[in-house]
């Protein structure tokens, strides 16, 4: 059941000293509970945040300063290289490279696991010999498929809006890391950066991690067998799937018309939910990835029925 404390204040103890909880702006019983749930799961010290870009946000606050290098990811989640890019009047650059292959010089990589839309890996070999910090967004992988600080990640992120909660009801974000001073770096700029989480978000991530592994062994059933038989479809090229979680990106000829020609699939944003979601990329992020890219988010639907939804859009968008 969720229950959320969202008091923002705690009196203190009798000698007038700040208990473990004093203000929600540095900690909260909800936030607390959620990040160790978290940090059991990854192995590492979880800290929560008001959204994903938050948890980047504050990332970036506490390991990048004027002159920092990052190498990030080609074809990463789309926020990331725009806020990357808006940091440049920071004094912080960044360059693209396929992380299937190794990292040019850099103070910080940056790799998702999978890259969202294009679904490639990182190379962890070649990341454990790299001299800079190696930064993880596994907002897809989640910790079911991938404990990125066992692979040598130094930091972990998350969107936790996304399969962590699972039901496109809590925008929230995380990181998770090994080190003590890493973590009380994080720490200490969330809190005086305010980037927090709200007590319902976290009291939602706690909700969500208790379904966490049947959801996405569900998501991978499902979605492997929708890439099987995309895979074989006419009016589909370029089928991208991992082999795991609920997130697969394919090309068609005219996206438009596939994304609005399903009823069950929404055609909307985000991703790991329950129901399922699919939208073009190219409306966010232009000649970056394919003009006719087809992200679609599995989510728990009868496969079935997915299936049948999908096959009467693709024949629209065929005709059209
Ligand atoms: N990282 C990845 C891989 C994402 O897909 C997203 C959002 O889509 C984010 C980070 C940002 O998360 P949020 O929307 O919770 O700020």
């Amino acid at each position: 059941m969720k229950t959320a404390d969202h008091s923002t204040i705690w009196p203190y103890d009798e000698r007038g000293e700040p208990r473990r909880f004093y203000y929600s702006r540095t900690d909260h019983p909800a936030g607390a509970a959620a990040e160790a749930e978290l940090g059991r799961r990854e192995g590492g010290d979880a800290l929560l945040y008001a959204s994903g870009m938050g948890a980047v946000t504050n990332v970036l606050l506490a390991f990048a300063r004027p002159g920092t290098t990052i190498a990030l990811a080609e074809g990463c989640y789309y926020g990331t290289s725009k806020l990357l890019g808006l940091l440049g009047d920071w004094g912080i650059s960044y360059v693209e490279y396929d992380q299937a292959g190794p990292a040019p010089a850099a103070d910080i990589v940056w790799v998702e696991a999978p890259a969202n839309p294009v679904l490639t890996m990182p190379d962890w070999e070649r990341l454990r010999a790299h001299s800079g910090l190696v930064v993880c967004d596994a907002t897809i992988a989640t910790p079911v498929y991938l404990r990125a600080l066992d692979e040598g990640a130094d930091v972990v992120l998350h969107s936790a809006t996304k399969f962590l909660t699972g039901s496109h009801d809590a925008l929230l974000g995380a990181t998770v890391t090994r080190d003590p001073a890493k973590s009380a770096r994080l720490r200490e700029f969330r809190t005086n950066a305010g980037i927090v989480s709200a007590p319902e978000a976290a009291a939602t991530l706690l909700e969500g991690l208790e379904t966490l592994d049947e959801r996405m062994r569900r998501h991978t059933e499902s979605a492997s067998e929708l890439a099987r038989r995309l895979e074989g479809h006419p009016a589909v090229s370029n089928v991208r799937y991992p082999g795991f979680s609920g997130v697969i990106s394919f090309d068609v000829e005219d996206a438009r018309a596939v994304e609005t020609g399903t009823e069950l699939i929404l055609n909307a944003t985000s991703l790991g939910g329950v129901h399922s979601t699919m939208e073009s990329r190219y409306r966010w992020e232009g000649d970056r990835i394919p003009a006719g890219l087809l992200r679609l988010s599995v989510g728990l639907e009868d496969v079935e029925e997915l299936w049948a939804d999908l096959g009467r859009a693709l024949d629209l968008g065929h005709s059209a």
